[in-house]
């Protein structure tokens, strides 16, 4: 047991006696690839409607108990988060925007009817883990480890109304650098047969639903040979990718990116439009629909697009195909941006840039 946390939680650390010894872990951390292997601790927080947030732990990585008639088994009550942990060359391990993914939860909970966790315990989570799975960091390049917050309803009941038991979790897995061989634009696929989102509905929730429903149109991506999916709205605006934001490079250097109370704010977004801002391009935060897009590059006016998330930061996007059409952005300038934005972002996770921001945590 530790002493009492600033957010007032006393922490009971459960080491992991089975953790795996120092080569088997430098045997994953040598080939991680992405979500396969999970370090040696887990957070497991309560919450109850009568006892708020109790029990906070870090314990052994393993399977969870759950009762089968838990609530998230039957209704979906349930939301993540997903960021990354960087080493640092100095061998500091550093999160980027913490905060706005405590923030971020705290909205998706709203929506879903859940416990708001305070930042405070969110933060501490976090930092609970990594101090006892430091050794799990990678530190080649562009590696790190992922950070996976979720919480759902455990509840053991059948009614439909917000649980009164729920947990909070945090897992880590070591991921390898995303585009090893240097980054490569992707190809989208623009889904017209599923939305992944509708107006008063959940997709600004960060919850596991969203992503169920993006299953099949992305498959029907993979299947037509594209990396991901793009989705619009019920009247025709861009809305965003099945697991990334989408920007567009205008010809005079502005930066435009729907505005929607229905996608993700995402938080690789919002940081890569204001470095851009920093650098002197106008940004704008409008609606966009599919046909300014075609007639935008048929004419020279949208000169590319790129994609952003955690997972691969920033990727230009080198086509998107649909049914009866096809946009191709084959120019250098966009791209170039897209990847000098993402050198500048990854160089102040990374800890090569300065962090005029405050960013870092
Ligand atoms: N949209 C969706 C649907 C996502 O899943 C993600 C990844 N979390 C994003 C956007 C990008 O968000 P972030 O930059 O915070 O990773």
């Amino acid at each position: 047991l530790q002493a009492p946390s600033a957010s007032g939680l006393i922490w009971q650390v459960i080491r992991n006696e089975s953790s795996r010894s120092e080569a088997e872990r430098d045997a994953i951390l040598a080939d991680p690839g992405f979500g396969n292997h999970f370090t040696d601790h887990m957070i497991d927080l309560c919450w109850s409607e009568k006892g708020g947030w109790h029990r906070p732990r870090v314990q052994p990585y393993g399977p969870l108990e759950l009762d089968p008639a838990a609530a998230v088994f039957h209704y979906a009550q349930e939301i993540f988060e997903g960021m990354k942990a960087y080493r640092h060359a100095d061998g500091s391990i550093w999160t980027f925007r913490p905060y706005e993914n405590a923030a971020r939860m705290q909205r998706s909970a709203r929506r879903m009817a859940l416990p708001e966790l305070p930042s405070e315990i969110f933060l501490e989570s976090l930092k609970q883990l990594i101090a006892v799975d430091a050794a799990w960091v990678p530190s080649a390049p562009e590696t790190s480890l992922y950070l996976r917050p979720f919480m759902f309803a455990k509840e053991a009941f059948l009614g439909v109304r917000p649980a009164k038991k729920v947990g909070y979790y945090v897992i880590a897995s070591p991921a390898a650098a995303y585009f090893p061989g240097g980054v490569q634009p992707v190809s989208i696929w623009l889904s017209t047969n599923y939305a992944r989102a509708g107006k008063g509905g959940t997709g600004a929730a960060k919850t596991g639903g969203n992503y169920a429903s993006s299953l099949l149109p992305q498959a029907e991506a993979s299947a037509k040979g594209c990396q991901q999916v793009l989705f619009l709205d019920n009247d025709g605006y861009i809305e965003e990718l099945g697991g990334m934001n989408i920007v567009f490079v205008h010809r005079d250097g502005t930066l435009v990116t729907p505005e929607s109370d229905s996608i993700l704010e995402g938080i690789t977004r919002d940081s890569v439009l204001q470095l851009a801002a920093d650098r002197g391009h106008a940004v704008e935060r409008r609606r966009v629909t599919m046909t300014e897009w075609r007639e935008g590059a048929a004419s020279g006016d949208i000169v590319g697009a790129f994609a952003c998330g955690t997972a691969a930061v920033v990727v230009p996007i080198g086509r998107l195909l649909a049914d009866d059409f096809e946009i191709v952005h084959s120019g250098a300038a966009s791209s170039e941006l897209a990847l000098s934005l993402r050198e500048e972002l990854t160089g102040i996770q990374y800890g090569r840039v300065e962090d005029r921001h405050g960013w870092l945590t």
